[in-house]
């Protein structure tokens, strides 16, 4: 079984249920709603979706609603479009309304006052690049850099200014209730700039009495800068690399790609490699060259997820290329397997706390008994994010009370998630956990595993307990 996770984007060409079920039975382990082309009713209707598959396949499948954020868009042309060639220069203004092709129409209240002379606007993903030349009177006069025909609605970049627009609009609030009420297991927020922003999110989940788990999308160069205390405050973060390759030179996303998993590897938080990684199979049933060694790559650098966008949202082939991306995925991982690894922490300088001192305890123990697997006991998560983070080459078993902490830990790598309600005593919950595994041909009579929990049931959040025991 693979360890590596998937995330696929539902959309037209795959948000239905049985396309669903197909996607999970070839690896796909979470969903993600992108708020950017559904409302409330859509983001309910595909939650609902998703779970009643879940159900009937008994699997712990997550849902992800990923908020838009501040984007900030062109508006929209009475014919539809405006062609701008190289060299020309154009106008831009603040408005609703249409233009008649003269300017172009920018939806963001803030624009005016945060482009900077000299700096540039990138238009659709960078195709077109202005640079301001002017700004008088609330119009922004620009240069053409890179022609090209700019369609409505298209995304705006300015990667040389720092976007005052709040971090959380209306809109985002709204999903984010919806998401909450429907039980989501992540919500994901674009845009992010500083740890605050994550912040407010907990608050209102807070307030909710959720245990929703919150992606920070790295994809704005203030994200690059505030890494550390915005890794801190997210629960998972996502390498946004389509907005990022906008905003910072293309060159230097794979080096801030391995930048951020290792960070999140230090700090023990799960992380997802997004956008691009199987683009050619949107139009094509098998995959270029560049975008296996791409997958093959986030997964050598043990990225806990790894994101389809368009490939299945809109791509003609989105179960083929889940099949693809689970055995790209298996190849690399057996590899790692069978190298006798420099383990990553021997690599850390630093003086571990109990929680990671337990954790390698447990997995040095589970490698040299060669045992079948590391069962975890958890009740947050927490110890199963300490304990994959070392990338074991065993299976981890987590055992949790929680339905939606068993489906949070469906993002990271190499857990097999399961929800058990706890014995008071622990020592009565351990022979129905192990009993549960070999139901489930995951262990059979005889096999040994470590298991790593707090004594009792109750005080799992010291966790304290490393031992071995044997399959009965
Ligand atoms: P998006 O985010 O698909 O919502 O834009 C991912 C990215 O920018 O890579
Ligand atoms: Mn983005």
């Amino acid at each position: 079984m693979k360890k590596t996770k998937i995330i696929a984007t539902l959309g037209p060409a795959s948000d239905n249920p049985k396309t669903i079920r197909r996607l999970v039975e070839r690896g796909a382990d979470i969903f993600r709603i992108n708020s950017s082309h559904t409302d409330g009713p859509g983001i309910r209707r595909l939650v609902r979706m998703v779970r009643s598959v879940a159900k009937k396949m008994a699997l712990p499948i997550g849902v992800l609603v990923d908020l838009q954020g501040p984007k900030i868009r062109v508006g929209e042309f009475a014919g539809g479009e405006m062609r701008m060639a190289g060299e020309h220069s154009v106008t831009l203004k603040v408005t609703k309304k249409p233009s008649d092709g003269s300017f172009i129409p920018v939806q963001y209240e803030g624009f005016y006052d945060d482009v900077v002379v000299g700096g540039r606007i990138l238009l659709d993903d960078g195709k077109i690049g202005l640079e301001v030349v002017s700004k008088n009177r609330g119009v922004v006069k620009a240069r053409v850099i890179n022609g090209g025909v700019l369609l409505n609605k298209k995304g705006i970049n300015l990667p040389d200014s720092s976007i005052t627009a709040p971090p959380i609009t209306e809109t985002d609030l709204e999903n984010l209730q919806t998401g909450l009420e429907e039980g989501v297991d992540f919500v994901a927020l674009s845009f992010v700039s500083k740890a605050e922003d994550i912040l407010q999110i907990k608050s209102v989940i807070k307030k909710n009495e959720k245990l929703t788990w919150v992606v920070a999308k790295i994809e704005r160069h203030e994200a690059v800068k505030n890494l550390d205390s915005i890794v801190d405050a997210s629960d998972a973060v996502m390498i946004a690399r389509g907005d990022l390759g906008v905003e910072l030179p293309l060159s230097t996303v794979p080096v801030i790609q391995i930048k951020i998993i290792h960070k999140c590897h230090e700090k023990a938080k799960p992380v997802i490699v997004a956008t691009q990684m199987m683009e050619s199979m949107i139009s094509n049933p098998r995959p270029s060259r560049s975008d296996v060694s791409d997958v093959s790559g986030a997964v050598h650098a043990y990225a806990d997820a790894l994101m389809l966008s368009g490939e299945t949202s809109t791509g003609a082939y989105p179960v083929e290329c889940v099949a693809e991306m689970s055995s790209i995925s298996l190849e690399m991982e057996n590899y790692q397997s069978s190298q006798t690894a420099v383990r990553y922490w021997e690599m850390r300088r630093r003086v571990p706390d109990q929680a990671e001192a337990i954790a390698k305890a447990g997995v040095s123990l589970g490698e040299l008994l060669n045992v079948k697997g590391i069962v975890v006991v958890t009740k947050s998560g927490f110890m199963v994010k300490q304990m994959c983070t070392l990338h074991p080459t065993l299976p981890v078993y987590a055992f949790t009370p929680h339905e939606i902490t068993m489906r949070q830990l469906a993002i990271v790598r190499g857990v097999f998630p399961f929800c058990l309600k706890f014995k008071k005593e622990f020592s009565f919950s351990l022979p129905a956990m192990l009993r549960h595994l070999k139901q489930q041909g995951f262990l059979k009579k005889g096999d040994r595993v470590v298991i790593v929990a707090g004594v009792k049931a109750g005080n799992l959040d010291g966790t304290n307990t490393v031992r071995v025991e044997t399959v009965l």
